[in-house]
């Protein structure tokens, strides 16, 4: 199973991906893109927002746990500790 990740270290928050595909992308707090849903991975918006990404900062990787509900925030600054998830690689 797949999920959308965005790579914060290199997105501009250029607005591509949001302008393209909504239903997939927002804007954080901090101006970045961030994903907002996982679903409909095969929707031709999400493939035409990947390939707009001036820094190729968006990616389709593939999902450590089914039953994880976290998103992206677990794979570089995890903040919900008490999940239990396996892609939060707790110790
Ligand atoms: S298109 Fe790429 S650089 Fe622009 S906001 Fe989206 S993820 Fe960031």
């Amino acid at each position: 199973m797949k999920k959308i990740k965005v790579n914060e270290e290199a997105c501009i928050g250029c607005g591509a991906c949001v302008a393209i595909n909504p239903d997939h992308f927002a804007f954080n707090d901090e101006g970045l893109s961030h994903p907002i849903s996982q679903d409909n991975l095969d929707q031709k918006e999400l493939q035409n927002a990947i390939d707009s990404c001036p820094t190729s900062a968006i990616s389709l990787v593939e999902a450590e746990s089914e039953e994880c509900e976290c998103n992206e925030e677990c794979e570089e600054e995890c903040s919900c500790e008490d999940c239990g998830c396996e892609c939060c690689h707790h110790e």
